[in-house]
């Protein structure tokens, strides 16, 4: 995961930077912790790992977890009759969103961060998700004329 990782750090650049917030080397130590997790974490499992190496208090590990909820680099949930708040990084890579032209057949790919961090922050019981896709059906520009114009 190291140019996932190389890309969301570039990314908290851009924001803390367009924010005027500082970059301090403790909140990319976090972010840098929460791309090295196999998967869901709570900021407690983070304090704890973290620690293990370097000294980092609580408040930053939370604060900079909602820094990082705000660009979208991860995403929370909640599991059924479980009160801790869970994270996940949220991957760029492994989705796939399509709009598809029912008529010819042309597919032209379309990027959503909200709808795939929606989708990939998704619980199944029994059922561990790694990808999607997402297709959505309809007319391209040219079959909508065609079709206009037989009318
Ligand atoms: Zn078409």
């Amino acid at each position: 995961m190291v140019n996932s990782f190389e890309a969301a750090k570039e990314k908290l650049t851009a924001y803390l930077t367009e924010t005027k917030k500082s970059k301090t080397i403790a909140r990319y130590n976090v972010l840098k912790a929460a791309y090295e997790q196999e998967s869901c974490f709570t900021a407690e499992q983070l304090y704890q790992q973290m620690n293990g190496k370097e000294r980092v208090c609580y408040a930053t590990i939370y604060n900079t977890l909602l820094i990082l909820l705000e660009c979208n680099l991860i995403v929370k949930y909640r599991l059924d009759n479980d009160m801790s708040q869970y994270y996940k990084v949220a991957s760029v890579t492994d989705y796939h969103h399509f709009l598809v032209c029912s008529e010819c057949g042309a597919m032209r790919k379309f990027t959503d961060v909200r709808l795939q961090n929606t989708i990939r922050g998704k619980i199944f019981k029994g059922f561990k998700a790694q990808k999607h896709t997402l297709a959505i059906y309809g007319l391209c520009t040219a079959c909508a004329r065609k079709k206009k114009n037989k009318k």
